[in-house]
Parts: C-alpha cells; sequence; structure tokens
C-alpha cells in the first residue's frame, strides 16, 4: 500500500521545513520527486542527500510567484518522463504586522506566494493530469486558516483562501480522477516559526494549548502526503487534512 514507484511529483517549498519532509517521504515511497524553492544551492545539497539514501529526483529553481516558469517546469517534467502525478504546492511566506501598520503590497506578496501560485501551478498541474486521467494535487494549508491569531492578517486570508480552492478544484476535477486535497499543519518547529520557536512565552503556550502537549515533528507531515498522494487515496477529495495535534479540536 501507499507505493509510489514511477510516480513523478514536483514539490515546491522543498529546500527545508515541511516541503522538504515531504519531498522525502514521497521519495521513500518510490517517487521522482523535483524539489522546488529559490535557492538553487539549497536544493542541490537536498538532491545530494536523496541521492546518497539511493532516491530518485532532480531540482527546479524557480519563484513560483513567476506563473510562466511553473508552467514551463510542469509541462517540461511531463514530456521527459512521460507523466506527471503529483503536485504538492506547499512554498509559502508569512508577514507579522498589525493591522494598521500592515502595508497593502506586503499583503499582495503573501497572497501572491500563498495563494496564487499555488492556484497557478495548480491550473498547469490540471493541463496535464486531465488527458492522462489521473493525478494528485496537495496544498498547504495551515491551521491559521481554521482558527485566526492577530497581526498575519494577509497569511489567515491567503491560508483560508487555500481551503476554499481545495474544494472548488475538487469539485471540478474529480471527474478526471484527479483529486485535490490540502493539509492544515498546525504548529511545526520550522525556519518560518523561528521568532515564535525563540519566544518562550509562545513556545509555552504551544505546548500547552496543543493537546499533544508539543510542537509537530517534520517526520509527522510526510506521511501525510503520500497518504494523499496514493492510488489508495482515490476517493478523498476536497479534504482539508489537519495535521495539528488536536490543537484545532480543543477549546
Ligand atoms: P519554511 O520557511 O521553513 O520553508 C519555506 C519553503 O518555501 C522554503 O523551501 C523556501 O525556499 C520556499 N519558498 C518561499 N517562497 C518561495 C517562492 N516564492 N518560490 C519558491 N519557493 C519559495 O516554511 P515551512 O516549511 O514552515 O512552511 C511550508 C508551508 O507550510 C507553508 O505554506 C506554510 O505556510 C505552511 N505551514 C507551516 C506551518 C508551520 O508550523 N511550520 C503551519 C501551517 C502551515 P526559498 O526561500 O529558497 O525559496
Amino acid at each position: 500500500m501507499f507505493d509510489l514507484s514511477g510516480k513523478v511529483a514536483l514539490v515546491t517549498g522543498a529546500s527545508r521545513g515541511l516541503g522538504w519532509a515531504m519531498a522525502q517521504s514521497l521519495a521513500f515511497a518510490g517517487a521522482h520527486v523535483i524539489l522546488n524553492a529559490r535557492d538553487e544551492a539549497a536544493l542541490k545539497e537536498r538532491m545530494k542527500e536523496l541521492a546518497a539514501k539511493g532516491l530518485k529526483g532532480e531540482t527546479a529553481a524557480f519563484d513560483v510567484t513567476d506563473h510562466a516558469a511553473g508552467a514551463e517546469r510542469i509541462g517540461a517534467a511531463a514530456r521527459k518522463h512521460g507523466r506527471f502525478d503529483i503536485l504538492v504546492a506547499n512554498a509559502g511566506i508569512q508577514h507579522r504586522k498589525a493591522i494598521t501598520e500592515f502595508d497593502a503590497a506586503d499583503f499582495e506578496r503573501v497572497v501572491a506566494t500563498n495563494l496564487t501560485a499555488v492556484w497557478a501551478l495548480a491550473k498547469e498541474a490540471a493541463k496535464v493530469m486531465i488527458p492522462a486521467k489521473r493525478g494528485r494535487i496537495i496544498m498547504t494549508g495551515s491551521v491559521s486558516a481554521i482558527l485566526a491569531r492577530p497581526t498575519i492578517s494577509a497569511y489567515v486570508a491567503s491560508k483560508g483562501a487555500v481551503h476554499a480552492l481545495t474544494r472548488e478544484l475538487a469539485v471540478e476535477l474529480a471527474q478526471h480522477n484527479i483529486t485535490v486535497n490540502s493539509i492544515a499543519p498546525g504548529y511545526f518547529a520550522t525556519e518560518m516559526n523561528t521568532v515564535l520557536i525563540q519566544n518562550k512565552e509562545f513556545n509555552d503556550w504551544v505546548c500547552k494549548r496543543t493537546p499533544a502537549g508539543r510542537w509537530g515533528k517534520l517526520e509527522e507531515i510526510g506521511p501525510v502526503a503520500v497518504f494523499l498522494a496514493s492510488d489508495e487515496a482515490s476517493y478523498v477529495n476536497g479534504h482539508v487534512l489537519v495535521t495539528d495535534g488536536a490543537f484545532s479540536a480543543a477549546m
């Protein structure tokens, strides 16, 4: 079960954090993984790590907000490998400012990365998946789309829209044997959360507020992506899979 041998996957934001964890898990399950981020040198290091473990993949450095680059890369992957099975649209950014101080340019920058780029990549993936009559589109949402916190208005708005987009694309693409799901992580200790991790008060709050009593571990996100990418998850569609140690289930 959950064998991804022979499948081709693109994971955006795969140079570190959750994207790297998901890329590794997909590769362990047998997929050929195309690692994306903007920092090409970081991707090459990750590729060396995969190769050292005998896992298959390649790098594709581009900015996800460059829609032409994303389209070119997905098209090239489909031509080179004769298939394109899995898109994990994971790259995302954060910007923290009180609403009265939040610049419109920063709002738009966050939305361009967290939402519009996800939509654009899903569109290009759908173009190659529809004729193939199969595909898996997985987006990284957030528990912050369900439960809000102050000072992250652009992030909450963009991730809320990702959850909504998941449902819309699932409804539109299910007829083509394509599933579209999101993973909504709770608090994971990645670079994005550096300021939160370094803040003892916040760190203590996360551990107390999360019924699991701790931050998520990176190895706890990859298997979720493998499940959603698998043939076995063929009837799981339009779902937001919350992965948060019961954070959002608790009062
Ligand atoms: P990190 O900051 O650790 O990693 C972000 C990744 O995205 C890096 O690989 C970065 O590489 C890449 N990236 C950022 N902007 C772009 C861009 N414009 N084009 C291509 N790649 C880009 O973040 P996390 O791993 O923590 O987060 C990953 C996803 O998970 C995000 O969507 C985030 O919102 C979401 N999430 C994270 C949670 C957490 O607790 N960590 C909780 C809920 C959701 P580079 O800078 O080289 O481009």
